[in-house]
């Protein structure tokens, strides 16, 4: 009888180091993939494209750096479809007739949404400004500082062959037709498009990354840092590279700057910038730098470059870009600063 009571307690011990064993381990587990969840290894890869230098930083449970080198290539697609100055580009085999041009898809949706924002930014936002870009030398601007600013005659003459009225879409045909000599010129909008497109591609590769992906000081987020964190954006002081005059916090959307310091040179003391405003034919005045936030890279990326072209009419940028979907950070040449009172928001930290 002893016998048999003790048999019992001994098996009754094994039962119990066997549950408890298997307790401990499931929650060693659980513990683990916490852990490993809640700080995700980020990769990053820095590289050249979009004519400015591009940063991918990318968290999935796919292969993170596989991940990054898919999202690098789509930026690289966007922009070499795209560039006027490569003569395989889309936009240079449309620049380069005077007939109706059928086009894919997505060249005609990208182009009837330029053609949108020039409208709702009475013509401050305007994709075909090519022939006026080209007169100022920024197209080249890289490889040969200006020596010179054009006369008034060639500014007037290169008005004259600009302008969003001369370009013609067929929404039945998918076509376009430049009037006039007019040339596109999709530089204030292809980057935001680019980084949107970046987004779309690492989602279907994996709904859940995250991370961001950077162009020349444009965002897109592509989810929050470590899964529930906001990222922290340093707003550039646009006459001092080092300082940041304002910080934004997002777990998502996109942010975009135009400023006067990212491509300009100087003559005789005078600054001479990469922005133009297409009334005047000139480097636009007013702002020196225009931020702004949007749940998109592209309404991010063109409405910056309107809201730098509109710096003197402050008042309409704020107050009528959050209609369009953009917070306004604006910093004017004295140094004032204005903002959309829906900016405040993404300044506070979460
Ligand atoms: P960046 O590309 O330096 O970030 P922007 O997004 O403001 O700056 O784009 C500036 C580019 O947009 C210019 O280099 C030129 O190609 C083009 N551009 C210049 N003026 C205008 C304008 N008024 N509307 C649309 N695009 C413009
Ligand atoms: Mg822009």
């Amino acid at each position: 009888m002893r016998q048999k009571n003790s048999k019992n307690i001994l098996k009754f011990d094994k039962r119990l180091a066997f549950v408890a064993l298997s307790l401990l381990t499931i929650l060693l587990i659980i513990f683990l993939t916490s852990f490993f969840r809640a700080t995700p290894s980020y990769h990053e890869l820095n590289g050249f494209t979009l004519g400015t230098y591009c940063r991918i930083v990318v968290s999935s449970k796919k292969n993170s750096k596989v991940l990054a080198e898919i999202i690098f290539n789509e930026l690289d697609r966007v922009y070499k479809k795209y560039n006027p100055n490569d003569p395989a580009s889309v936009v240079s085999r449309i620049n380069g007739s005077t007939d109706w041009i059928d086009v894919d898809e997505e060249t005609f949706v990208l182009l009837d949404v330029s053609i949108r924002f020039s409208k709702i930014t009475n013509g401050a936002f305007d994709p075909a400004l090519g022939n006026l870009i080209q007169l100022w030398g920024f197209d080249k601007i890289a490889e040969k500082v200006p020596d010179r600013i054009p006369t008034l005659d060639e500014i007037n003459r290169a008005l004259q062959r600009s302008g969003v009225d001369k370009v013609e879409l067929d929404h039945q045909r998918r076509r376009v037709r430049l009037l006039n000599g007019v040339k596109l010129d999709l530089g204030g909008i292809a980057k935001g498009y680019a980084l949107d497109r970046a987004y779309q591609v690492a989602k279907e590769v994996d709904k859940d990354c995250t991370g961001f992906v950077e162009a020349g000081g444009d965002i897109r987020i592509l989810g929050p840092k470590f899964g529930s964190r906001p990222w922290v954006i340093g707003v550039r002081d646009p006459r001092k590279p080092d300082a940041a005059i304002s910080y934004l916090y997002l777990t998502s959307g996109a942010v975009a700057t135009s400023g006067d310091y990212e491509r300009y040179f100087e003559l005789n003391g005078i600054r001479y910038h990469h922005i133009l405003n297409p009334k005047t034919g000139f480097p636009a005045k007013g702002a020196i730098s225009v931020t702004i936030v949007a749940d998109n890279a592209v309404t991010a990326d063109a409405l910056s470059t309107a809201g730098f072209v509109m710096g003197q009419d402050w008042e309409f940028v704020v107050l009528e870009f959050p209609k369009f979907g953009g917070s306004v950070l604006m910093v004017e040449e004295d140094g004032t600063i204005r903002k959309s009172s829906t900016m405040v928001v993404y300044e506070q930290p979460k």
